[in-house]
């Protein structure tokens, strides 16, 4: 039955299906089932008159009607009538259907009225109130809550309006059983978790009798609709864990511990010893490893990645093959050229062969780097997209580095993949945006996570301040007395791709305005955005990193992994223009050196109340793995980076910025049953396998999970 096409049912005919199919995406009987509604009219309790006080509000009286009149000629016609009960009265008025209600209603009669608040020269009324009388079973159906569905204008006109749509679901509701709407669940989470079973918890969604009716339904499905997606997710990860086999990395030889005793500048954080030893314990294990590594910004994930590819060159294909090589991969010239400059100074004195690869790197110098890196005699790379290309080969690529994961596609994560004809070379994935746990148990359920969340010690936090142009003189002040310490001063003005003209725009008069507070030759000044030449970019950027220009006027362009230590001081320009996770990254640009940083967010005086809680957020907190629960509650799921690469996040019911408890408990639940039956074999979890099977048949046909 739930297969059923919708032109079948009652009352909808082919004409109907084709709307409710392209205006909702409503296509069987189980579409419409899960067609859940957005909201309630409460009418679970009965108001008194004089309980009416808000205008919008809607409200349930109980009275004897005075008095029925029509007013009024034409098309001003109207019938007013008015209810009494023992606190006062209140005036009803209908301008539609005005002989028919004459006719029906009876003066002296008692009614159950339902309507929303207007005012009318300041007294309220109730226009158009649904009227019913008091009766046994009409009291009784007034004690419930309306469900309201979305629909749309096209649907309202052919009578699929808010009512059309709960009158549907009425009729179809009546109709399920346990044989045609199953239990999915076995029976002892069922019980274990006290959940209402489904058959109650999809009635108990469309048509509650009572809040705590209407909450246990939601629970349940909400718990239903994440267990199964997790089950799914972790039964793809275990497959693809038990299919793709990975080169096997047992030792841990000379490049490895050279590095650890005699190079590495400082001990590492707790967190990264731990991630380290994931990380190990995955290269070890004899399958492709696809571990994701979250770090906000400054943790220290690239001496983490340079570890991992100094076992990469510890070992060989063979015990006669040759040895791995390692690849490291950014998304922009100038932070792959970092990592390059800072990883050959963490080498400084070992006999590691590293090179830079990039689109800028061309001619002689080009076919250098491809000519040694396909004899192996270069054992790693650090570039850019430009390594995916073809025609880079390597001799035994055994590790691939990507950093900030989310500006990478799939495709593109997988064409490094056939970059060993043996195997897939392991696959690390580094990412300074947190995303919450939630998110990142969907949308990366079928990677490994690791988390280096502690900063190395002796970080003084950044001291995060909110200021408006009332204040502007002072921040300048205070700018020319941290570049008089010696200190570097970044300000970065938003670009947003729709505003782009009036940004750019903006960037420039505050380059020329700053051009004028801090004149030369006493203050030098670089200027940074996308419009520029990569040459351009990589000349003013270097001009700041030598302590050559005190301030550096940029867009978001140097919000990745940009690293100048000597720089204390953000000044971010229409702070409220920007997201959480940006303002994030933007401030991590400053205090990576041993001095006090700041980073002051200037808005306009006004500000809307998200953009108030996020800027406050920023003065309250520095760890990204708060700032990005916080993100992810103001902007919803649909809106966090990377989410566009995995398309799943179509919940009919769950809200992963709200069910995050619900989503913990599903994928704990998930992960202990598939590990003592993988296969959901077990009688009672047979069901389960049917469930799972269903819900990838819809994702097919929705294209809803990828
Ligand atoms: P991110 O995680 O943002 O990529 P980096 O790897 O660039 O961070 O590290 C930031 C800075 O912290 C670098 O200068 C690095 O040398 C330093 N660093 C990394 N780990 C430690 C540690 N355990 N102790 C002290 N400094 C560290
Ligand atoms: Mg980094």
């Amino acid at each position: 039955m739930l297969d059923t096409g919708i032109e079948y049912l009652k009352g909808v005919g082919p004409q109907r299906a084709d709307l409710l199919k392209r205006e909702l995406g409503i296509f069987t009987i189980h579409d419409m089932l899960f067609h859940l509604p957005f909201r309630y009219i409460d009418k679970t309790k009965f108001h008194k008159v004089k309980d009416v006080a808000n205008e919008g509000d809607s409200y349930q009286l109980r009275g004897v009607l005075r008095r029925v009149e029509v007013i009024g000629e034409g098309r001003i016609k109207r019938l007013v009538a008015t209810i009494r009960d023992e606190t006062g009265s209140m005036e009803l008025v209908w301008f539609q259907g005005v002989s028919w209600l004459e006719r029906t209603l009876v003066v002296g009669k008692e009614y159950i009225v339902f309507g929303r608040a207007a005012s009318f020269n300041s007294k309220f009324n109730l226009p158009h109130p649904e009227m019913e009388e008091v009766n046994e079973e009409n009291v009784q159906k007034a004690v419930s809550f309306d469900p309201v569905y979305p629909t749309t204008e096209k649907l309202s006109q052919k009578g699929l309006d808010v009512r059309g749509i709960r009158r549907i679901q009425k009729t179809l509701i009546d109709q399920l059983r346990p044989s045609n709407f199953p239990e999915t669940l076995p029976d002892y989470l069922v019980e274990g978790f006290k959940l209402v079973d489904r058959l109650s918890a999809i009635r108990g969604v469309h048509f509650p009798e009572s809040q705590k009716e209407l909450d246990a339904s939601v629970r349940r499905l909400k718990f239903e609709e994440l267990f199964l997606l997790q089950l799914r997710l972790l039964q793809s990860k275990n497959t693809r864990k038990a299919v793709s086999k990975g080169f096997v990395f047992e030792k841990i030889g000379t490049y490895f511990n050279q590095f650890y005793s005699d190079k590495l500048p400082f001990e590492l954080t707790g967190a990264q010893k731990r991630v380290l030893k994931e990380i190990r314990a995955d290269l070890g294990a004899g399958r492709q490893m696809n571990r994701l590594v979250q770090g906000d910004v400054g943790s220290g994930k690239t001496v983490v990645a340079l570890m991992a590819m100094l076992i990469s060159l510890d070992n060989r294909l063979s015990s006669e093959g040759p040895a791995f090589q390692a690849c490291m991969m950014a998304p922009t010239e100038i932070l792959a050229r970092q990592h390059f400059e800072g990883i050959t100074r963490l080498l400084e004195g070992m006999e590691v062969e590293v090179g830079f690869l990039s689109g800028s790197v061309k001619g002689k110098k080009r076919t250098e780097v491809l000519e040694r890196l396909a004899s192996g005699k270069m054992q790693i790379v650090v570039g850019t997209h430009a390594l995916i290309e073809d025609w880079v080969q390597f001799q035994n690529l055994g590790l691939v580095v990507i950093d900030e994961q989310h500006r990478f596609g799939v495709e593109q994560r997988a064409a490094l993949w056939h970059k060993n004809p043996h195997l897939p070379p392991h696959i690390l994935v580094m990412t300074a945006t947190p995303i919450p746990r939630t998110l990142a148990m969907t949308l990366y359920g079928d990677l490994d996570l690791s988390a280096i969340d502690e900063l190395p010690p002796g970080r003084k936090p950044i001291s995060t301040l909110h200021k408006t142009e009332h204040h502007r003189l002072r921040v300048q002040g205070f700018m020319k007395e941290e570049i008089a310490k010696g200190r570097q001063v970044y300000v970065v003005y938003p670009m947003i791709e729709e505003t782009e003209k009036v940004d750019m725009a903006n960037l420039m008069a505050g380059y020329e305005a700053l051009s004028k507070d801090f004149p030369a030759p006493e203050y030098q000044i670089s200027i940074l955005h996308g419009k520029m030449k990569a040459a351009e970019k990589e000349y003013e950027m270097q001009r700041f990193v030598k302590s050559e220009t005190q301030i550096m006027v940029a867009t978001t362009v140097i919000e990745v992994g940009v690293n100048v230590p000597n720089a204390s001081v953000m000044v971010i320009e229409n702070a409220e223009r920007f997201g959480l996770s940006q303002l994030h990254q933007l401030r991590g640009r400053v205090g990576r050196g041993a001095e006090q940083s700041y980073c002051v967010l200037m808005t306009g005086f006004k500000l809307s109340s998200d953009g108030r809680e996020r800027i406050q957020t920023m003065c309250q907190t520095n760890d990204g793995f708060v700032l990005a629960e916080v993100d992810l509650k103001l902007r919803g799921p649909g809106n966090i980076e990377g989410k566009q690469q995995s398309g799943m996040l179509h919940f009919y019911i769950a809200d992963l910025a709200r069910d995050g408890q619900i989503l913990t408990t599903a994928r704990d639940t998930a992960f202990r049953i598939l590990e003592n039956d993988p296969g959901l074999v077990a009688p009672e979890h047979v069901r389960l396998q049917k469930a799972i099977n269903q819900h990838k048949k819809e994702a097919q046909i929705w294209g809803r999970i990828s």
